[in-house]
């Protein structure tokens, strides 16, 4: 499976708040060119134990004025795990080379990057090349952070399924068969969400 469902794409220029000053302004812009996931490791955004950030996907510390810091090509919708990990990395030290040697990164939205990085039907992540080996446990640390990526993808899971059986009761009379079959596969689905949803708090808590 794929590390994230579908490609984040960015628009060609930010369009909420084009001449911002701050990068930070950008975020509304990249929460929906990057449908809401994080471009890295492909959480949701919507979890009361996560959140985002507006990362650089070439450092800050690196840009020395070549590339402008609020440059809406190289920011990326992150969760703060994976902006916590990544940092500053960047071994070729050359902004203009992303990667060289099986070392370095691919841009989030390259579809390069899902070549590197694949989803196990756990929801865990794995490496299918060097290239995505370095970034899956120098750059991202996704060796340590199994568990709580895949307590994640299994929250989504439910999620998305929970919405389109909300979506399916809605057109249903409520009180007939067909409705209340629905509403008790939904109710299977909130009860496991609710299980993964504690696991992941009480894992939050104990690191
Ligand atoms: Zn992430």
């Amino acid at each position: 499976m794929k590390v994230r469902d579908k490609l984040p794409i960015r628009r060609p220029e930010p369009t909420k708040s084009p001449n911002e000053g701050n990068w930070t302004a950008h975020k509304p812009d990249l929460r929906e060119d990057f449908h809401s996931h994080c471009g890295y490791c492909g959480s949701y955004d919507g979890y009361r134990h996560t959140w985002y950030e507006v990362d650089h996907f070439i450092p800050k510390s690196l840009l020395e004025g070549k590339i402008s810091d609020v440059e809406y090509l190289n920011l990326v919708y992150s969760c703060k795990f994976c902006n916590n990990k990544k940092l500053a990395k960047w071994p070729t030290e050359d902004i203009t080379i992303p990667n060289v040697n099986d070392k370095g990164f691919v841009d989030p939205c390259d579809k390069e990057y899902e070549s590197h990085l694949y989803r196990t039907n756990d929801g865990g992540i794995m490496w299918s090349t060097d290239l995505g080996k370095w970034m899956w446990e120098k750059a991202f640390k996704f060796d340590e952070r199994n568990y709580a990526l895949k307590l994640l993808w299994e929250l989504n899971q439910r999620r998305k399924l929970i919405d389109v059986f909300i979506i399916a009761l809605n057109k249903r009379e409520e009180g007939s068969n067909e409705y209340n079959e629905i509403k008790t596969e939904a109710e299977k689905l909130s009860f496991e969400y609710y299980k993964y949803d504690k696991a992941l708090i009480e894992h939050y808590n104990s690191i």
